[in-house]
């Protein structure tokens, strides 16, 4: 055993959607243009620097896995329709991309108590004199 979880399922769920079931019961969806961009591959990562050298502009909307090959017991070797074949995808970097949410789940209000600020405007009207008595000269 070891630990690690592994795919039990791989299957397309969508047009664009790969649907991936993990032996610890985790099912994950990813979006094959994503992870069409996210290949780190010597073609589309420096090894050495880390640098994405792939744009994510060369990689079009409508960019499909072709086939997907299981490669020993640990990663997908992936043909993309777009003629890219070298990129691999390991499971566990597949499960890091998988905890990575595309939105944030809620918006990042920290402080609250401050309350709305019930701002009274002082009464208009003031303007003019409009009774006698004032000091002005009618
Ligand atoms: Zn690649």
């Amino acid at each position: 055993m070891s630990g690690k979880p592994v795919p039990v399922e791989i299957k397309q769920s969508g047009v664009r959607e790969l649907r991936i079931a993990w032996s610890d019961g985790q099912v994950n969806d990813f979006d094959v243009v994503e992870l069409r961009r996210s290949c780190r591959c010597a073609n589309c990562v420096d090894e050495l620097t880390g640098a994405q050298i792939l744009h994510p502009s060369q990689v079009g909307e409508d960019v499909r896995p072709q086939t997907i090959r299981q490669v020993g017991n640990y990663a997908f070797q992936v043909n993309w329709t777009d003629g890219h074949t070298s990129g691999i995808f390991t499971f566990d970097y597949l499960r890091q991309l998988a905890e990575v949410p595309d939105a944030p789940s809620g918006p990042a209000v920290a402080e609250d108590g401050a309350g709305p600020r019930a701002g009274e405007e002082k009464g208009a009207g003031g303007g003019g004199c409009g009774s006698h008595g004032c000091g002005c000269s009618h």
